[in-house]
């Protein structure tokens, strides 16, 4: 089956060992292609080739983080094809070749995904390096990379033989200059030169626009002069109040432009982001994880005993409800110990399997406020003096030029020291999907503490209610829609009790720790694991990529 649906992502994480990601967009990108192969979707994927990945990281003592460049055998994991396009870049020609791989379905279906590669010898050395670090550079570097993931995307592709495409999806802005090359291709089609209105129609009708943060950083805005530089000459400049409205190339109003259909990644930030652009309509669908993918071998096991054609049909998680909950227990208890394993070969802080433990693990970022559990060490020895021991384990990269995220892993690294004498906290390098599995689904808690409203979604917290972890977590992005209190979890929330109104979130996540969570815990187990069951049949059978690509081909792909 010809692919229908072209999909771009400047970052998407396939497996362990392809540093082609840096976070939850990459996580995301890679779980809905897996779930569109499993659904025999008729799609086809998009990315850069990032030869030197994102970075290893390194944590010193101090908590200082240092970054070294990746070295990955890309001939390991890819096929090198040997169709070659042309863009021009400052009048340059730059060629570009892609690399194949197939994310294949239980029935044989599979998705091709291309990664885009400039490192050719005809190239300039300048231009050999475009398509190596992810998110690395300066501006003029992104923009020269969405050159080639944009126009050198879509000639790829045609290139390939596809040419019987019906959707274009853009995933986050990065990708918007499909939009500039598919006007000129429409543009030229007529025999002119010149972008017509309807060429912008034809060009709206194919192209469906996702978007991911409500966070300004996210969204990619280039100067005129630097444009003008890269892309001299192109039709698009006799369209500026289109292309350029603000005298800028901003890359969301690009895609918003030259979208028919739009949305967020959940219910809160499709609000968020109708605010932030109040002109369009945006739509929502919520974000999910890929079952299979981030289900621990433990809870596999456990579903396939006790709800057959699980993996193809994840709906069917909320028969979780029937099973025994000596199993459930007994299965976390094997995938807690494979996470401490880890943590305890890497550390000297030997973890203790009977000890409650705090899983937090993303992108260290300061809106994700990683350190907003020690706001107050004192407070936090008295609760685990008083009521029960915790241990903490953390992980994550900061973006090697955001200096308040890396701040914010310095900042722990202080804590993790004041309070060696009375809690183990361990912060474990190189965050990874290998990592990201142990740790959601090893834990008994997993913690979330975004500034509201900057969470579009977080999908972490997924693929712990999968392996019956509950959350902990401001009502924030996904949570909203996943937390029922006691139920399915806890939110760091006044719970509508008049005296916690003039409270800090720091100080509603102690007094719940204190009061809730760690009682439950210790001394009424049952209950404890009544949540962990609810998690995976109320949030495992609904925060999945499996739905979420259902509802992107009834709302995106196929109207
Ligand atoms: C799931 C995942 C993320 C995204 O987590 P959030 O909760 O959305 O912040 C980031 N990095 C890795 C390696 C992941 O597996």
């Amino acid at each position: 089956m010809t692919a229908k649906i072209a999909y771009f992502s400047m970052e998407i994480a396939l497996e362990e060992g392809m540093p082609t990601y840096s976070g939850g967009l990459g996580i995301l990108a890679g779980d809905s292609i897996r779930s569109a192969a499993g659904l025999k979707i008729p799609l086809v994927a998009v990315s850069l080739l990032h030869r030197k990945g994102y970075f290893h990281q390194r944590l010193n003592k101090k908590g200082q983080q240092v970054e070294e460049p990746v070295e990955w055998p890309i001939q390991d994991f890819l096929k090198e094809r040997s169709e070659r396009v042309e863009v021009t870049i400052e009048n340059r020609t730059v060629e570009i070749r892609a690399w194949e791989y197939r994310v294949q379905g239980p029935s044989g279906f599979f998705i091709p995904v291309y990664f885009l590669d400039t490192d050719l010898s005809d190239n300039a050395p300048e231009d050999r390096t475009l398509t190596h670090f992810l998110y690395g550079g300066d501006t003029h570097y992104r923009l020269c990379q969405e050159v080639i993931l944009g126009i050198g995307g879509i000639r790829m592709l045609q290139a390939l033989g596809f040419n019987q495409l019906t959707r274009i999806h853009m995933n986050e802005g990065h990708a918007s200059l499909v939009g500039l090359e598919l006007l000129e291709q429409a543009a030229a089609k007529r025999g002119g030169n010149d972008i017509s209105l309807e060429d912008v129609e034809q060009v709206r009708k194919l192209c469906v626009f996702t978007t991911h943060t409500p966070v300004a950083s996210g969204h990619d805005k280039f100067k005129l002069d630097l444009v003008k530089k890269v892309l001299d000459g192109h039709p698009a400049f006799q369209h500026k109040d289109l292309i350029f409205p603000e005298k800028m190339l901003n890359m969301t109003y690009l895609a918003l432009n030259l979208s028919h259909y739009i949305n967020g990644v959940g219910k809160r930030h499709r609000e968020v982001s109708q605010l932030l652009f109040a002109k369009y309509t945006i739509d929502s669908i919520t974000n999910g994880v890929h079952v299979p993918t981030w289900t621990s071998d433990p809870f596999q096991r456990l579903f396939d005993r006790y709800i057959p054609g699980w993996k193809n049909d994840n709906f069917t998680l909320r028969y979780a409800l029937q099973i025994p909950k000596a199993e459930i227990w007994e299965a976390h208890t094997e995938a807690k110990s494979r996470l401490l394993e880890l943590v305890n070969r890497q550390t000297n802080l030997d973890m203790q399997l009977d000890c409650f433990t705090i899983g937090f693990a993303r992108r260290a970022a300061a809106y994700k406020r990683g350190d907003l559990i020690f706001s107050d060490l004192q407070r936090l020895r008295e609760i685990v003096r008083n009521t029960g021991k915790i241990q903490l384990i953390f992980s994550g990269k900061a973006h090697p030029q955001d200096k308040s995220g890396k701040e914010v892993i310095f900042r722990i690294f202080k804590a993790i020291d004041a309070l060696k004498a009375d809690i183990k906290i361990a912060y474990l390098e190189e965050y990874d999907i290998d990592l990201a599995k142990h740790l959601t689904s090893g834990v008994d808690l997993w913690l979330n503490t975004p500034q509201v409203p900057l969470e579009a979604s977080g999908t972490s917290g997924m693929k712990a209610a999968l392996n019956g972890v509950p959350s902990f977590s401001v009502l924030d992005g996904w949570w909203i829609e996943g937390c029922i209190e006691g139920i399915t979890g806890w939110a760091i929330a006044s719970d509508n009790n008049n005296m916690h109104l003039a409270l800090t979130d720091a100080e509603l996540l102690y007094i719940k720790l204190e009061q809730v969570i760690l009682p439950l815990f210790y001394h009424h187990r049952s209950k404890f694991i009544d949540i962990m069951t609810h998690s995976i049949a109320l949030n495992g059978s609904f925060f999945n990529t499996d739905r979420m690509m259902q509802q992107y081909v009834m709302n995106a792909y196929f109207r």
